[in-house]
């Protein structure tokens, strides 16, 4: 993954899109698929909104195992149905190699979680298959162990990489994680691979997250993802992190701004 093997960035092809390269793509969507009305629901409005491919968690990594685990194959379908509905692509976690096989049937972008980037047989089935991956940091990771994360899928010859920087532990306590945009110029000097940022999990709070999705475009990033629901307060995931349509369809308007003053 390195830029002294391959000097120039990495373009990928997703579907009908191209990752990578000018055009900024921003992945939205509810953290957990909820129900047929939600997810359909915000495919749409994050579509109207300007995203090009929309996120859904079916098979969750929960802290507690207490908290909702996600609707699994019924999420994964509804995330198919959405995709019908709307032509966005769809990017969705993979939680561990039993389900990759059923994940890896409906998502166009596999998404490997912070708790899993160093799950080494985790990436190297990824790396089995051919599908693009969403390689998010682990909390504690440093940005050379997410580039090693990557290497142990590419090695394996899936090539269709994408890091993404969503936060890290700190000292701080009035933040979910501490959003490290230092890793941005970093990973892109260090590496030729597309680079996302996810402002949702890197600070937590949902007033603050249109704030650090201007940023992460500002300091060079390829995309974003970012957690988008109907109705915040009654998601059953990570609602105090999600915008509503309004929020996201506001954020989406200063995105562009910067994006077209690079
Ligand atoms: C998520 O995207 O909802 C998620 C669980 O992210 P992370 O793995 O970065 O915590
Ligand atoms: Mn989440």
């Amino acid at each position: 993954v390195s830029r002294e093997v391959k000097p120039e960035d990495s373009t990928m092809q997703v579907g009908n899109l191209t990752v990578g390269g000018k055009t900024i793509h921003v992945i939205a969507g509810p953290c957990s698929v909820e129900t047929r009305e939600q997810i359909v629901g915000t495919a749409q409005a994050v579509k109207k909104a300007g995203a090009t491919m929309l996120r859904g968690g079916a098979f969750k990594p929960r802290t507690s195992p207490y908290e909702f685990q996600g609707l699994k194959n019924d999420g994964l379908s509804l995330l198919a149905e959405a995709r019908k509905e709307t032509g966005l692509l769809v990017t969705t976690e993979v939680k561990d190699t039993a389900t990759l096989a059923q994940v890896a049937e409906t998502a166009d972008i596999l998404q490997i979680g912070a708790r899993n980037m160093q799950n080494f047989s985790l990436l190297e089935a990824v790396g089995d298959t051919r599908k693009p991956v969403l390689l998010k940091r682990g909390m504690s990771a440093t940005i050379k162990e997410m580039l090693m994360a990557a290497e142990y899928i590419v090695a394996k010859g899936n090539t269709r990489v994408i890091l993404c920087e969503r936060g890290i532990r700190t000292f701080e306590t009035m933040t979910r994680n501490t959003l490290d945009l230092n890793a941005v110029p970093m990973l892109k000097s260090l590496s030729h691979l597309p680079v996302f940022v996810d402002p949702s999990h890197g600070i937590g709070v949902r007033k603050a997250v249109p704030a650090m999705m201007r940023a992460a475009i500002a300091v060079g990033a390829d995309g974003i993802i970012v957690e988008v629901h109907p109705d915040p307060p009654r998601a059953l995931s990570d609602g105090h992190q999600s915008l509503d349509f309004t929020e996201f369809e506001k954020a989406m308007d200063e995105v562009r701004a910067i994006a077209g003053a690079l």
